[in-house]
């Protein structure tokens, strides 16, 4: 009896593997070259891209499929360099803290991981959550759930009452004392201990706070919260474990130091002066500019009660800022990484960033490929996302129109197939 279940088992699993499938794509962005072509077929074989042939070609099996997507856009699934995949925005948020167990976390998750994915994002960088966030990225790997690639950080370091620290706001009674292990760095060793925790844990990368933020019930959104002795402690033992850092940071001071310090990432990057824009090009830093959740935060800090007292003033000032210091940081040629802060807005609406990145001066194409190859490279996954290649991840996406003539559109994805799995089909 065993061996007929895993001969079935085979079976199946072998005709699903073995059937390929043909995208007629109408046109297909080039994320290598920045370049647009026309009339080509994906073949699709299992999770991976076989082959990219010139006009449409069909299938000379009939069990294979054809998808006809000759009046799209064809592009590599999205990255989100920035998301929080396991919560979302909604003036109960502060108080979910105490309300919530895990077990309702990881139920309300497995929504926001989906439409994640149903908007053209098949990958994103999850920067900080509970530790429900390892979980997810382990039940969409196995297949339990639908959902993004996820690279996670686990739970984001701060330091005491910093940006990140899990019981700001908290009274006494409740706050406790957390460290390292919480995700709560002072000094050096804590720093090391908080880092060799996210991998134990099962982290992909690190996520610190480099400076105060806008969310968190604390009176500063930008001053300096680590040491440089911290970060670069952060850093070097990050590398130990193949981990890059991320570093949120919306004053100059702070952001400085992370750059130095040695992440790879600026999170928002709002108070960016001319000078450290200088020294992102130097350290090869990139910016993931999260104008999205800029927006967001401003135009819900003018509804009563949506933020607390606290966190008002710092949305108001913070929020606005954030599309210009990417126009600037852009225009100077930092590099830039699409990353939204999705969960600081509702999941599903990262599409949304691409029309500010535009708006503010960065071509279609480049914001495309920000959010492709730029991002794949940080993740050190350029050999097997971010582009339509042979050998690729089959992580596919279209659009209706052309997104040099309306960017919009990449806020109406209208198909994805992730690792060879067609999850949306619209016609
Ligand atoms: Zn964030």
């Amino acid at each position: 009896m065993r061996i007929i279940t895993i001969c079935l088992t085979f079976l199946v699993f072998f005709q699903i593997s073995a059937q390929k499938t043909y995208l007629h794509c109408g046109q297909i962005i080039d994320t290598e070259n920045g370049t647009v072509l026309k009339e080509k077929t994906i073949i699709v074989n299992g999770n991976l891209i076989q082959s990219i042939e010139n006009g449409y070609v069909n299938p000379n099996n009939s069990k294979d499929r054809t998808v006809d997507l000759k009046s799209k856009t064809v592009m590599p699934g999205l990255i989100d360099m920035h998301v929080h995949i396991e919560s979302e925005t909604n003036p109960k948020k502060y108080l979910e803290a105490y309300t919530l167990n895990e077990a309702d976390v990881a139920f309300n998750s497995v929504k926001l991981a989906r439409v994640t994915l149903v908007n053209g994002f098949t990958t994103v960088r999850d920067l900080g959550g509970s530790g429900v966030n390892v979980a997810l990225r382990n039940a969409i790997n196995a297949g339990k759930v639908d959902g993004p690639r996820i690279y996670t950080a686990e739970k984001a370091l701060a330091t005491t009452g910093g940006h990140a620290d899990p019981t700001n706001g908290a009274s006494r009674r409740l706050s406790g004392n957390p460290g390292p292990k919480e995700g709560v760095v002072n000094g050096v060793d804590d720093a090391k201990k908080a880092v060799r925790q996210r991998y134990k844990n099962g982290a992909d990368v690190i996520k610190i706070t480099a400076t105060g933020g806008v969310l968190s019930v604390a009176k500063s959104g930008q001053n300096p919260q680590f040491t440089l002795e911290e970060i670069k402690a952060i850093c070097e033992t990050a590398k130990d474990y193949g981990f890059h850092v991320a570093a949120h940071a919306h004053g100059d001071e702070g952001m400085q130091r992370a750059i130095k310090g040695g992440v790879k990432t600026i999170e928002h990057g709002t108070l960016m002066s001319d000078d450290t824009m200088e020294l992102m090009k130097q350290y090869d830093t990139y910016l993931v500019p999260t104008i999205s959740a800029g927006k967001f935060v401003t135009e819900k800090a003018k509804i009563p009660n949506y933020y607390p007292d606290l966190v008002v003033p710092k949305a108001l000032e913070i929020g606005p800022k954030i599309q210009e210091t990417f126009a600037r940081a852009y225009k100077k040629g930092v590099g830039i990484a699409f990353g939204t802060d999705a969960g600081v807005f509702y999941h599903g609406d990262n599409g949304k960033e691409f029309r500010y990145m535009v708006e503010a001066g960065m071509p279609a194409i480049e914001a495309i490929q920000s959010a492709t190859t730029t991002n794949a490279m940080i993740l050190k996954m350029e050999n097997q996302l971010g582009q339509l290649k042979k050998g690729y991840y089959a992580d596919i996406i279209a659009v209706d129109e052309d997104p040099r003539q309306d960017i919009t559109t990449m806020e109406r994805v209208t198909f994805v197939m992730k690792n060879g799995t067609i999850y949306k089909q619209t016609n």
